[in-house]
């Protein structure tokens, strides 16, 4: 049992957006079970057995849901600033970072995966997405395992591929291993050993979903419809890498046609249970198409900068909101971006489009909050237990210092946070009703041991890959 008192400000991001002002939360066997006026809590907590209680001072205090992430590649933490920043999205995944994460060993995935965890913990997130692990089963298993131990929450799938585009770079050996199937059926026999061995793990915090690797380019038509028929059959969400660059818009409308998100509509694949990963290259009708099947976003605006893929130029992630779909943020991979601070992307995403269309009123601060919280809570089909600070929901929830000059006046906190905040001041992190993060420090892992073991493997990653890791700076010892 946790009772946090006397919160100074309780960011509730209830269906009101109400700001509770002196109120306090009390948890139990997992779940909010109280939010009451501090003085009311405390009357009433005294007619009970209180033995055990946690008591959390929250008088300084600013409480907000965790954070959820919704595009995750835990394996590519492992090479953060390895790859250069000055490839195409193509060039980048098919010439270092598909290989890279498809090198790794199940016990480099698991060290990788804890890295990201711990990060991710650090910047308030108590659930992400990791839907395209390469690999094998077993890699699968590892970051389950990573997961379990960091107790964090998390929705893991497995990428798999079955079509090899002539313009990609050949397919290497470790890659092709770690995709590729010869077939749609091969391929849909991993995703299907996958999940009959049970689709939720460690008490419900790890979840596993029907998806393929995306980039529908990669994917026959068999292979998409199939992997549909896999997710209804498990009762899973589906999820996808889809619409991501101009490379993949072109190739799609030169192979099959029409652009990827045309080409799941004809194929009766989109639903409100699929998540859209990326989605920079949707046309209007697209929009229309999306808003009527209900299909969830998982926007990466960080990873879209770095690697140009022209979100500001093109995307209409206005318009998706406008329309009523449910938009997420998602961080994508360490090697495309370097933001895990699930503030910072909604710092980037409130700020894009304001920009790029000389228009102040699109995406507002509250919206950009609702992205990482209850937007969140929605895309991975979890508005019922996560997303907002209401009683009966799982309590995961995430407590910030408010002393610093950042927070000050205070004014206006939906605003103060998206401008002015990061995950610097958070205190505490609550997931499952337990502590995993307070004082910033994280309980549930030894911190230095997990930083200095990925600095071991990944240097000897590197070295086993002839990456040189290296800045373009000369370096003096
Ligand atoms: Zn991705």
């Amino acid at each position: 049992m946790i009772l946090i008192r006397d919160v100074g400000t309780i960011v509730t991001m209830d269906d009101k957006r109400r700001l509770l002002k002196g109120h306090s939360v009390f948890i139990r066997e997992g779940k909010i079970s109280a939010i009451e006026l501090t003085d009311q809590l405390d009357a009433l907590l005294q007619t009970q057995n209180l033995h055990g209680v946690t008591i959390i001072d929250g008088s300084e205090s600013v409480l907000l849901p965790a954070f959820i992430n919704t595009h995750v590649h835990t394996v590519e933490h492992l090479s953060r600033g390895l790859i250069p920043d000055d490839l195409s999205t193509f060039q980048w995944a098919s010439e270092y970072a598909n290989p890279f994460c498809a090198s790794l060993t199940e016990d480099e995935a698991y060290c990788s995966a804890k890295l990201a965890c711990l990060e991710m913990i650090s910047n308030g997130t108590g659930c992400f997405v990791d839907v395209n692990i390469l690999g094998s089963l077993g890699h699968v298993d590892a970051i389950a395992q990573a997961v379990e131990d960091s107790g964090m929450r998390a929705i893991l799938g497995r990428g798999v591929t079955d079509l090899w585009p002539d313009d990609m770079p050949d397919i290497t050996p470790p890659l092709k291993a770690a995709l590729w199937h010869s077939s749609a059926s091969e391929a849909l026999g991993e995703i299907h050993s996958l999940l009959s061995r049970g689709t939720s793990r460690a008490g419900g915090r790890v979840q596993l979903w029907a998806s393929i690797y995306g980039l529908t380019f990669f994917s026959s038509d068999e292979l998409l419809k199939g992997v549909r028929s896999c997710a209804n059959h498990y009762n899973t969400p589906l999820a996808f890498h889809i619409s991501s660059s101009r490379e993949e818009a072109a190739l799609s409308l030169r192979t099959h046609g029409v652009w990827p998100i045309t080409r799941l509509e004809h194929l009766s694949v989109l639903g409100p249970d699929v998540l859209l990963t990326h989605c920079t290259l949707v046309n209007d009708h697209e929009v229309a198409i999306m808003a009527e099947r209900d299909a969830k976003v998982a926007f990466c605006p960080a990873a879209a900068l770095r690697l140009a893929k022209g979100t500001t130029q093109v995307g209409k992630i206005p318009e998706m909101i406008e329309s009523g779909i449910c938009v997420s943020l998602g961080a994508d991979g360490a090697s495309s971006n370097g933001i895990f601070d699930p503030l910072r992307l909604a710092n980037l995403t409130s700020g894009l489009y304001k920009d790029a269309r000389f228009d102040p009123s699109l995406v507002p601060a509250e919206t950009a909050l609702e992205l990482i919280t209850r937007e969140g809570a929605r895309a991975i089909q979890a508005e019922a237990l996560l997303g907002s600070i209401e009683v009966g929901k799982l309590a995961d929830l995430t407590l910030f210092d408010s002393t610093g000059p950042e927070w000050a006046p205070g004014h206006d906190i939906p605003r103060t946070m998206i401008y002015s905040v990061d995950g610097r001041s958070i205190d505490t992190v609550i997931i499952a009703g337990e502590i995993v993060f307070q004082n910033r420090q994280c309980n549930s892992m030894n911190s230095r041991q997990v930083i200095d073991e990925a600095r071991e493997i990944a240097a000897r990653i590197a070295h086993r890959l002839g990456l040189d890791p290296r800045p373009r700076w000369p370096t003096i010892r």
